[in-house]
């Protein structure tokens, strides 16, 4: 497990700048960000980057997640039909969007977090249907250099035969790996446990969002699996629906993985 330190408030206080803003413009911009989703009613959790760098993590709902970066507002999968609240949430830096299937692409969602300088980038395909986002091919890595973190899109694909159609890997469906000071935060997307996260795991995960509701991704006993290849140090799963999910918080009670479960139902 790589270390990771990791702080649990929902009012984290930011000494970081990032960028060309200047630091104290950065402070207030961060905390009135998070005071937003606080005040709506998201949890986030707050961790700290090697170099000391805050980084939120805001649970929205099942894939709709955001990744707040020194102020860099990433959000991922944005949904409307699991939250009401994006025409008053932070505006987005940058949107990701993994794959094509309504719980992850909605446009209406991108156009109410979307400014003039906003960067979307999603799979080609999702790009075809939504003509303002860049496509990014599986393995693509993209460097914002303004904020200092990287993104590497990863395979994300069915592998149960029966279940091949939902996201067959010829689609270009992604997850994606966030570099920021070398800790490295994975966000799966719609998968199953593929073998390509044994390399992830021998690369290097600290944080990982594994979904877990079949048929679509993945069950328990293939969540507890691909957490074995991956070793994070902190688990979240979501995408999970419905999933009872005591036993793979059992499976790792006492372990060096901190499962975490938020509200990502
Ligand atoms: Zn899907
Ligand atoms: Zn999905």
């Amino acid at each position: 497990m790589r270390i990771l330190t990791i702080a649990l408030f929902c009012c984290a206080l930011v000494t970081a700048c990032a960028g060309n803003k200047p630091e104290t413009e950065m402070k207030v911009s961060i905390q009135s960000q998070m005071e937003v989703f606080k005040g709506a009613g998201y949890e986030y959790d707050s961790v700290v980057s090697p170099n000391g760098r805050v980084i939120n993590l805001v649970f929205i709902k099942h894939g709709s997640i955001a990744i707040d970066i020194d102020g860099y507002m990433v959000y991922v999968d944005p949904v409307t039909m699991f939250c009401d609240d994006f025409a008053h949430l932070p505006k987005a830096d940058m949107i990701l969007i993994t794959h094509e299937h309504h719980d992850h692409l909605d446009s209406v969602a991108v156009d109410l977090l979307s400014t003039d300088s906003t960067r979307i980038l999603s799979s080609k395909r999702v790009a075809e249907q939504l003509p303002k986002s860049t496509p990014v091919a599986v393995g693509a890595e993209i460097e914002i250099e303004s904020v200092g973190f990287s993104i590497k899109t990863v395979p994300a694909y069915n592998i149960s035969p029966e279940h091949l159609n939902f996201h067959p890997q010829s689609r270009g469906d992604f997850g994606f790996v966030l570099s920021v000071d070398g800790m490295r935060i994975y966000v799966a997307g719609d998968t199953e446990d593929i073998p390509e996260m044994e390399t992830l795991g021998n690369e290097g995960v600290d944080i990982a969002f594994i979904p877990v509701n079949q048929p679509y991704t993945m069950t328990v006993e293939q969540a507890i699996h691909a957490v074995g290849m991956l070793k994070p140090g902190v688990v979240y799963p979501y995408h999970y629906g419905q999933t009872d999910l005591s036993a793979l918080v059992t499976e790792f009670a006492g372990r060096e993985v901190d499962v975490r479960v938020r509200q990502l139902q």
